[in-house]
């Protein structure tokens, strides 16, 4: 069966959220299809101990500010499923799930968007599909010769699962960090990073992280010199459990080793350590492959854009993959203004 409307959105998590409030405002028709069985995107499934790395206040999306959890000036996870959840519901959006796009296709004058339950043709479609989804492993040699467990950020939950195992956090970002973290107190753990872990000051959170990156981009529009947005300032946020195991002398990093051996891994000097298992927290890339249809794939898997609008198609637009969809649009606060820009665009375009 197929359907019409306006406009498809494509992931229900909170870009996709922030897109509907704003069409929904635009008194634009729309619907949000999205693959979970549950609201809440990427949120639902990452570890226990996670916690947000900026208060419930700078971490909402527009129209409605994230409450409080009490007992907690950062809020969990699970928080954040509850909010979106809410926010959903607040805004009666219309979100279709569980319903994953499997491609979107040029259909004359609309775009026929294909899933795996029904065809639905639209005059445009917003793609908000995050990145948790598309995990990256970095081609290390010796990644088939390891006999331990491999895992990716996203199939780590808590320390418990690594009882009496020597295990290697691979990577210098905020993942990596805090699951060394975790890991830091009863496991015997190497920390593996490319360069040396470079930490925020203590007294900066995500707010200024979302500054750095407003600013940046205002910077760079205004035609001044790049001001370096938030790489300027370091790459790990010191949130208190990254801050406690590090000033107890706990998260020294060991430089990138050179290859994975079948009982460990070895440096370029010859030096081994062994392992039972290698948790790679080496980011992700943005989950685009139900666009492959169009054609439109550039350098690094990114499509071109200028504001959120593909270069190559312009009923297309892209929300919430990080700064070239928008500063700081991969984060709670900074996706809410690309999300209003965007869904003014298709407004103007719909109509016409
Ligand atoms: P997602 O949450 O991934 O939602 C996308 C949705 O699209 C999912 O439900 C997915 O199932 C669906 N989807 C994917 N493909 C398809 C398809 N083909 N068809 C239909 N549906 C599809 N941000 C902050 O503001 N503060 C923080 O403290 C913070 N901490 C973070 C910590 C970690 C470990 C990570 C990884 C990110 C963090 N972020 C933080 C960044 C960001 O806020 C989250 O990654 C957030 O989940 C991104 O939201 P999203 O809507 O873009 O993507």
């Amino acid at each position: 069966m197929t359907r019409t409307t306006q406009v498809v959105v494509v992931g229900g998590g909170q870009a996709g959220l922030a897109a509907g409030y704003h069409l929904r405002r635009l008194g634009v028709e729309f619907v949000i299809l999205d693959a979970q069985a549950a609201p809440g995107g990427a949120w639902q499934y990452t570890w226990d101990s996670l916690h947000l790395f900026s208060p419930a206040a700078f971490s909402s999306l527009p129209g409605w500010l994230m409450p409080t959890q009490a007992g907690a000036e950062y809020p969990d996870a699970a928080h954040v499923v509850s909010y979106l959840r809410d926010y959903e519901k607040r805004y009666d959006l219309p979100v279709e799930r569980p319903v994953r796009v499997l491609g979107v296709h040029r259909d004359g004058e609309l775009l026929r968007v294909e899933t795996d339950s029904r065809t639905w043709r639209a005059r445009a479609v917003l793609s908000s599909t995050g990145t948790w989804w598309r995990p990256f492993l970095p081609a290390v040699p010796g990644r088939g010769v390891f006999g331990g467990v491999q895992l990716h950020t996203v199939e780590y939950r808590r320390p418990q699962d690594f009882v009496g195992r020597r295990v290697i956090v691979v990577g210098g970002g905020n993942s990596g960090a805090q699951i060394a973290a975790d890991l830091a107190y009863d496991h015997e753990l190497t920390w593996v990073t490319q360069r040396p872990p470079r930490f925020l000051a203590d007294n900066i959170d995500g707010r200024a992280l979302f500054d750095a990156a407003t600013g940046r981009r205002r910077a760079l529009d205004e035609g001044h010199t790049d001001t370096g947005g938030v790489a300027s300032l370091g790459d790990i946020v010191a949130v208190p459990p990254v801050r406690e195991a590090r000033d107890r002398g706990l998260l020294k990093a060991a430089p990138m080793f050179s290859r994975l051996t079948r009982g460990g891994v070895e440096w370029a000097d010859g030096t081994c350590a062994e392992a039972d298992a290698v948790i790679w927290c080496t980011g992700f890339r943005p989950a685009l492959s139900h666009l492959a249809p169009l054609q439109l794939r550039g350098r690094r898997g990114h499509i071109a854009t200028t504001g959120t609008r593909a270069v190559d198609e312009p009923r297309l637009h892209l929300l919430g993959y990080g700064d070239w969809t928008g500063p700081a649009s991969a984060t709670l606060i900074g996706v809410g203004r690309p999300a209003r820009d965007a869904s003014r665009e298709i407004a103007q375009l719909v109509r016409a």
